[in-house]
């Protein structure tokens, strides 16, 4: 999923300066899940707003919305009416979602409420982890199902790199050389001469190098 963690309440308080009425938009997607922006995010970040503002001798009216998902036009153009008579809507969905609302509701304000991070998945409650860069060109057929890109810290086709020391990656020890582990686990799938196979140069275009990417599906066309 889509891991984001929301901004400090300095910065929103400050990002909503001038602004009489908004409109606190959640969404119940990836965000709900990694307890960022879904319906008790909106109501919690509503209150603090509130008191944040109150004590700056300040009052503005907060209504408080969630969609199901703000990433798919169905949930989001009816905002081109809803959102129209408030001063800004403050996403509390990722980058995509506030991406989505500046493009099709071109007369609303649109803030972002969060920081997008990475696609990850989550380790226990509380902890996430990166996993995919979305790459648009998969390896992991040949990596033993874990990502050289995203797990790398220089995304190495070909590692390891002659920094990784006992396993530990040289870039930050804390974090384990993934193509160390890459190694183990095909070892374990008997799977370890493969390494010795030279992966080719990737067409880095194919991950956005190449400016926005967008991807049709003839099948589901209307
Ligand atoms: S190789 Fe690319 S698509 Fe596959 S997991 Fe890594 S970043 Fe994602
Ligand atoms: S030590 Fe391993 S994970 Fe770190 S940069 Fe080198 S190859 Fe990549």
């Amino acid at each position: 999923m889509i891991i984001a963690e929301r901004k400090t309440l300095k910065e929103l308080l400050e990002m909503v300066q001038g602004c009489n009425r908004i409109m606190i938009l959640g969404c119940r997607g990836c965000v709900a899940v990694c307890s960022a922006g879904g319906d008790k995010e909106v109501s919690i970040l509503a209150s603090a707003l509130r008191l944040g503002l109150s004590r700056q001798g300040k009052e503005i009216e907060i209504q408080e919305r969630t969609l199901v998902r703000q990433c798919d036009p169905e949930y989001i153009d009816p905002l081109n009416e809803e959102a129209s008579d408030f001063d800004a809507v403050l996403s509390m969905a990722c980058g995509v979602g506030v991406n989505f609302i500046a493009d099709r509701c071109e007369d609303i304000n649109v803030l972002p409420a969060l920081n997008t991070t990475f696609y990850g998945a989550n380790l226990s409650s509380g902890e996430w982890k990166e996993m995919c860069a979305g790459c648009g060109a998969c390896v992991l057929h040949l990596t033993g199902g874990l990502c050289p890109v995203a797990r790398c810290a220089k995304s190495l086709s070909n590692g390891p790199c002659g920094g990784s020391q006992g396993g530990r990656c040289e870039i930050n020890p804390d974090v384990p050389c993934i193509w160390q582990q890459i190694y183990d686990k095909l070892s374990r799938l008997n799977r370890s001469d493969e390494m010795k196979n030279i992966m080719p140069i990737r067409d880095w275009t194919q991950a956005g190098h190449g400016g926005p990417r967008r991807r049709i599906r003839e099948d589901l066309l209307p």
